[in-house]
């Protein structure tokens, strides 16, 4: 349903995927963007986006996307969008604004306020919402619907754009969380990226184990496959995650590490007490993750 005026003309979205996509499929909708250019590697894939109505038209040279934008959102994954910045900044117009949605902040926003942008503003952001799909087949609307989105002020972050970026999540449906870089990077880097990677590699562990019995997944129940939904994400996606967040996913996996050594432990010493109270404390901690984490589905985690 269309509730609101335009924000934004042109928007250009490099990376029209999962999220980028969703973003403009979203915008149309409600109809806070006139039209939709989409940017990105592959003209195959771009015409695809416009074939099936993601997009208004699509641009292969960077002058050609950005020239007429009011605002650029780069959804490509995390280690192309400063150099996607850079390269799009030279042809914006004066007033026009930079953002972006990848999943790891500190070190995006430190490398574009380096650049000292002039006379264009940069607002870097995060939808909390997505699925183990991409590309642009699996866009849809309502993706951020009823999920937070966060942005990532720095000091040298224009306070109009800012608020015009918020505008944008708002109408969109999502509740923005405005929250310093870093701070973000250790939260996700504890709710997100750390359940991936443990997903990816017990995963992989189950694989190796299959091999001596290759019918192994056939006794899997639903648990396995609830708790292993995650993994078959993007590969490039998570790789850049895994080496734009280093710091804080590296320390996470050491502590978690203790955590499963621990349980081990109480294992071998056939600590019948620390187990009940291990299993006791994770039930009820995730009867409050069920009860704080937003309705809509599918979503990440
Ligand atoms: P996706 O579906 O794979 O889409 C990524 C898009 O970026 C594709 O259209 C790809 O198109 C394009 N692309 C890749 N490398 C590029 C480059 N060097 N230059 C220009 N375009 C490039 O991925 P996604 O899930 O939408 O994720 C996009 C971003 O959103 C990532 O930064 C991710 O961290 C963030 N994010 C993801 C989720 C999630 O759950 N998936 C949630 C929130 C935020 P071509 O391959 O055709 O070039």
């Amino acid at each position: 349903m269309n509730n609101h005026k335009p924000l934004f003309n042109q928007v250009t979205i490099i990376g029209v995927g999962l999220i980028g996509g969703s973003l403009a499929l979203a915008g149309r909708e409600q109809g806070i963007f006139n039209r939709v250019i989409g940017m990105g590697r592959n003209p195959g894939n771009l015409k695809k986006a416009k074939e099936l109505g993601v997009i208004d038209d699509y641009a292969l040279e960077s002058e050609e996307g950005v020239r007429n934008a009011d605002l650029v959102v780069i959804a490509t994954p995390v280690s192309a969008i400063v150099p996607c910045i850079k390269n799009v900044a030279p042809h914006l117009k004066e007033g026009a604004t930079i953002s972006d949605v990848g999943s790891v902040k500190q070190e995006i926003v430190e490398q574009v306020d380096a650049l000292d942008l002039q006379k264009i503003h940069f607002v870097g952001g995060h939808p909390i919402a997505g699925t183990e799909n991409s590309g642009v087949e699996a866009a849809f609307p309502a993706l951020f619907r009823g999920r937070k989105c966060c942005l990532t002020p720095s000091d040298k972050t224009n306070p109009a754009a800012l608020e015009e970026i918020k505008r944008l999540w708002e109408s969109l449906g999502s509740t923005v969380v405005t929250i310093e870089s870093a701070l973000h990077d250790k939260i996700l880097g504890a709710v997100s990226h750390l359940p991936h990677f443990i997903a990816f590699t017990l995963v992989n562990f189950l694989d190796e184990i299959n091999r001596f019995d290759n019918s192994l997944f056939e006794f899997s129940a639903g648990g396995l496959k609830d708790f292993t939904r995650i993994a078959g994400s993007d590969p490039e996606m998570w790789k850049d995650i895994a080496l734009m967040n280093r710091e804080h996913i590296v320390w996470l996996i050491d502590e978690y590490v203790h955590h499963l050594e621990s349980l081990k432990n109480h294992i071998l010493d056939k600590d019948s007490e620390s187990l009940f109270r291990t299993v006791q404390r994770s039930r009820s901690v995730q009867r409050t993750i069920i009860s704080t984490t937003e309705p809509n589905s599918p979503q990440k985690i």
